[in-house]
């Protein structure tokens, strides 16, 4: 996977039309539709900015949640969650896609610019293309949610090529789809010169250098519930790295795998030989693979244990494997860190890589989630924006998104 890639700095945007993929999936209010944190909308303005100071007139889209763009499909799927199909109008239907429009979006996004942002009430229909062609140099303009159309999610050419019609460049900036082709994330850039927003860039170079050039040694910290999310992530830093650490839900797989007593906790009887092989993979790699050497446990049942956390023996053992490190990459936590009384492991372990002095990189929405709960999002080098996206990144697969844009 080639990491290197052209950027809005590379590319003159001036006077042009610049179609802006941006990742405004954003947390709603259930009841009032409110949006419950911008952090998103926040997070495009750089791009957003830069382009339009440039004289770009910026044409923005993005998809919000998972609306559902035929009715046929709507009725099944509700069918299938237990509804009374004798209930399920096309206005319920109409209804529920009302609801993930856009529209908030671009009202809190002309409070943060502090300039007008046009809505269009269509992605590529008559609205859309009229107003983008009064877009002039320095505005911006927002599109309806892009998985209303039917061919979004299909990466359907004639929506891609209706959607380029509108513009002279697409900028990729929503990291967090970038793991996806989609029409509006990839199958758009085969009909306009395509290259990243500034966003992506920072992914890119970051996590694209730890994994292809790190500072050594370079250390992964995995956990997390299951070691079948886990297996590409595993597999392939084991090829990267010099010490892999292996904690949370995953690590008793592991465990029982090697002949370990382990209770009631989380284990995938089915992964005991892939955890084997792993732990032959990194002897043979030579790489230093570290496992839980205690655990803490709560009593669910009474005589049933579980492990929810790694215990203050482990904690000992993994943080010392991270000092002295060059490079640091974590994904997943080290216990249920949703309940105090198992965020000991990961809290210890979000603290040794703030203090590491590593190049220190966190992937993975509970992981980043974590590290912001707990206090050190401020003094990791980069918190990967994309959940899903950066899981991949990290599995060493060519992400659609990216691949798709033009190389430097
Ligand atoms: P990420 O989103 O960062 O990739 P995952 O989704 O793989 O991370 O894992 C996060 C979840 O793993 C958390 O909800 C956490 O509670 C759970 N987890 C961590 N340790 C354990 C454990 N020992 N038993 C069960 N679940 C665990
Ligand atoms: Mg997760």
């Amino acid at each position: 996977m080639n990491y290197n890639k052209k950027t809005v700095y590379d590319i003159d945007v001036a006077g042009k039309k610049v179609l802006l993929r941006c990742d405004f999936n954003v947390p709603q209010d259930k009841a009032t539709g409110a949006i419950t944190s911008d952090k998103r909308i926040v997070a495009a303005l750089p791009t957003i900015r830069y382009l339009l100071g440039q004289g770009a007139a910026v044409i923005a889209c993005s998809h919000l949640g998972k609306p559902e763009p035929s009715f046929e499909k709507w009725v099944k799927k509700q069918t299938e969650k237990g509804k009374d199909p004798a209930e399920l109008t096309e206005e319920k239907w109409q209804k529920s896609l009302k609801k993930l429009t856009l529209a908030p979006v671009a009202e809190r996004l002309s409070e943060l610019l502090g300039k007008p942002v046009v809505f269009a009430h269509d992605v590529v229909g008559p609205d859309a293309k009229a107003k983008a062609a009064a877009l002039k140099g320095g505005e911006i303009m927002l599109l309806e949610n892009t998985r209303f159309e039917k061919g979004e999610t299909k990466n359907d050419p004639a929506l891609a090529k209706e959607l380029a019609s509108m513009a002279e460049v697409y900028v990729s900036d929503a990291f967090g789809s970038v793991h996806r082709a989609h029409a509006s994330t990839a199958g758009v850039a085969a009909y306009l010169p395509a290259v990243s927003g500034l966003l992506v860039a920072k992914e890119l170079e970051v996590m694209g250098k730890a994994l292809d050039d790190p500072k050594r040694p370079f250390v992964a910290v995995l956990g997390g519930a299951k070691v079948s999310d886990k297996i590409a992530v595993i597999n392939n830093l084991l090829e990267k790295a010099d010490t892999v650490i292996i904690g949370g839900g995953m690590a008793y797989t592991f465990a029982k795998a090697q002949g370990g007593e382990i209770g009631k906790s989380l284990l995938e009887e089915d992964k005991c030989a892939y955890a084997l092989e792993m732990i032959e993979k990194a002897k043979a790699k030579g790489v230093k693979l570290l496992l839980p050497v205690d655990t803490v446990a709560a009593k669910e049942i009474p005589a049933d244990m579980m492990g929810m956390d790694i215990g203050p023996k482990t904690i000992e053992l993994f943080c010392a494997a991270t000092r002295g490190a060059g490079t640091i990459v974590w994904n997943g936590p080290m216990g249920v860190f949703e309940f105090p009384a198992f965020a000991n492991g990961t809290k210890a372990m979000a603290k040794a890589l703030a203090e590491s002095g590593a190049v220190t990189i966190i992937g993975g929405g509970d992981s980043a989630a974590a590290a912001e709960q707990l206090g050190f999002a401020d003094k990791i080098t980069h918190i990967s924006t994309g959940g899903g996206a950066s899981l991949e990144f990290l599995e060493g697969k060519e992400l659609p998104g990216v691949a798709c844009l033009l190389d430097k």
